[in-house]
């Protein structure tokens, strides 16, 4: 039986984190969700079966978690608070069979739990502010792709995941997130959902992985070198960037000069304006 705890009750959160000598930490993004409505449409919006193995990163004391192990799912989370740790370990879910507990920063435990119990099928939490792009980034570049992600991120990440091109919002966070995915906002929270409030308004995003990806395997690796050269210095013309980043580290700058030439691209244009279709042609300049 799992720990039946009131985590709409930021009294009774004070009381339990009191009772245990602890405190919420400024440091690691500690903010509670406490609405029982926003918990469940996140854990619904994964549609889960009970078949699958899912990781949440970051469970706090459990408040999205309890519903996550109600699925019956194979549940491994990753929290980087001791204290927490202790509550989840010690007292919230004891001895729940679909529950695995990971000690640590999710950005150094992630991959040895990846080599040893594969992909999972989902992906989902209330991610930490400070490092949710971050984490997101690093999953998407080793292309751990699970059939569904959902996370809470302030709504200004959101803005980046699901930009498009030509607008502030496309980077290589949106290029990312959306040439394996497709991604969309569900919905806004307000701040009042959350304990303690957090300065900055939030949302959910859902990630559901493409049959197809937008890039082909094979074409992967240069895509991304070029996505990444066209973003370090978005004020910089297309060609300017290309002649300076990584592309021009494996292939001659007079061939590159050469290719951009007899190509229908303006080499006076910004990188940041072309569409990920746009990005594969640019690719296919370069690549024998
Ligand atoms: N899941 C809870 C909820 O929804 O209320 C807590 C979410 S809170 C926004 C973020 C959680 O991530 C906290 O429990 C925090 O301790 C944890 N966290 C922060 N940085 C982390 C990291 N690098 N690795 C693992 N957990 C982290």
């Amino acid at each position: 039986m799992r720990w039946d705890f009131p985590y709409d009750s930021p009294s009774q959160i004070t009381e339990l984190l009191d009772r245990h000598g602890l405190a919420m930490s400024r440091r690691f993004g500690q903010n509670f969700l406490l609405s029982k409505e926003i918990r469940t449409r996140i854990v619904s919006a994964l549609e889960l079966d009970g078949t699958e193995h899912v990781w949440e990163i970051g469970p706090g004391i459990g408040n999205i978690t309890s519903y996550l192990i109600d699925s019956k799912a194979d549940i491994t989370a990753f929290e980087i608070d001791r204290g927490f740790i202790s509550i989840l370990r010690d007292h919230a879910f004891k001895d729940v069979e679909n529950f695995t507990l990971i000690e640590g920063d999710f950005l150094k435990t992630w991959e040895s739990v990846l080599a040893e119990k594969g992909t999972p099928d989902v992906i989902c939490g209330n991610l930490p502010y400070n490092v949710g792009s971050v984490i997101i980034g690093r999953l998407l570049e080793k292309q751990v792709l699970p059939k569904k992600m959902a996370f809470t991120l302030q709504k200004e990440v959101i803005g980046r995941i699901t930009g498009e091109s030509d607008t502030k919002n496309w980077s290589t966070l949106s290029i990312l997130s959306q040439v394996d995915f497709e991604v969309k906002q569900l919905f806004t929270i307000k701040a009042g959902a959350f304990y303690p409030p957090p300065n900055v308004d939030s949302a959910v995003i859902l990630y559901t992985r493409r049959d197809t990806p937008l890039v082909p395997d094979e074409k992967r690796e240069l895509f991304f070198t070029i996505v990444h050269d066209l973003f370090s210095s978005r004020r910089k013309t297309m060609r300017n960037n290309l002649l300076h980043g990584s592309l021009a580290s494996s292939l001659p700058k007079e061939k590159i000069i050469d290719r951009i030439e007899q190509s229908q691209f303006d080499p006076m244009t910004r990188g940041e304006v072309y569409s990920i279709a746009q990005l594969l042609e640019l690719t296919d300049l370069f690549l024998d």
